[in-house]
């Protein structure tokens, strides 16, 4: 068993995702593994009252913190009073300009967080949309989304977030987080991934927009195969399939992500955009 010591903590807010690391040996275990340290732009979102600030500070000895919840600075501050420098805004991370943050330090961001469990998912496509001001991301998420980020063509957790991601970024599971953990326990498991930015998307499209859309509508009814999932975006999908060498008679969950960037890159040609 790890120890969880006896730390007081705070009453969590259900509507914003808290559910507050209680174990030391996985926070430290978190911090060594996203490998920040001195010379890095540490940006922690949803601090909370500190088990991850604590061993970040101890690490990089300077932390920028990210915090929606006001009630939970003055603990915060108080936790890792001479640890370090901190500085902690209070926002929200879904409207933070990443760009600006990285400007105003100087140069990218290494993101390091146990995100809270209801915008965990939109709270990093945020950043995924940034992703030229990130230099990694070490992100505690529900082991469900974790899978679906890191899952390939064909598997089961294989869908939209898998491509959407998966396009720009390198998925690494690094290690599984039991509900004991936390205070109080949440109802799934937690995995801890770690993002960073591919060198060069995995495949060229012009169009991000009607990518986004294709692969979308590739997904949004599984069960039907291409040539009917995608006839919203083209009423000739046939056609379309065909032309991209697809097998219209093909599920989304089984396209790669080249493909899905193929696939729009021919609608492109097909309607001379
Ligand atoms: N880092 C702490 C830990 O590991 O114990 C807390 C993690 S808890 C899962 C998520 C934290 O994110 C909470 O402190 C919560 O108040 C904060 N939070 C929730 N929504 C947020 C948002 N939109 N922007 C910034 N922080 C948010």
């Amino acid at each position: 068993m790890h120890a969880t010591g006896h730390t007081h903590f705070p009453q969590a807010k259900k509507r914003l995702g808290q559910h507050f690391l209680a174990d030391e040996s996985i926070a430290q275990e978190i911090v060594a593994v996203s490998g920040a340290g001195p010379k890095d732009r540490v940006v922690e979102i949803g601090p909370g009252p500190g088990a991850l600030t604590v061993w970040l500070l101890r690490a990089c000895g300077q932390v920028w913190a990210i915090e929606f919840d006001a009630t939970l600075v003055p603990l915060l501050e108080n936790r890792v009073k001479g640890l370090g420098t901190l500085h902690v805004e209070r926002a929200d991370a879904l409207r933070v300009d990443y760009r600006a943050l990285a400007t105003r330090l100087g140069g990218p961001l290494t993101i390091v967080a146990n995100l809270p469990y209801n915008v965990g998912t939109p709270i990093l496509m945020h950043l995924v949309e940034q992703r030229e001001v990130i230099a990694s991301m070490t992100v505690m998420l529900q082991t469900e989304v974790a899978e679906r980020l890191a899952a390939s063509p064909g598997s089961k957790a294989y869908g939209a977030l898998s491509v959407m991601c998966g396009m720009w970024m390198c998925v690494e599971p690094l290690l599984e987080v039991p509900p004991a953990a936390f205070r109080p326990p949440p109802k799934v498991h937690s995995t801890v991934i770690r993002l960073i930015p591919r060198p060069a998307p995995l495949a060229e499209t012009r169009n991000l927009g009607r990518f986004s859309q294709v692969v979308h509508a590739a997904f949004g009814q599984r069960r039907k195969v291409l040539a009917n999932a995608l006839k919203s975006i083209h009423p000739e999908s046939r056609d379309w399939l065909t032309r991209a060498g697809i097998d219209p008679e093909r599920r989304g969950e089984t396209l790669s992500i080249a493909e899905f960037a193929h696939l729009t890159n021919v609608l492109d040609g097909l309607t001379g955009t």
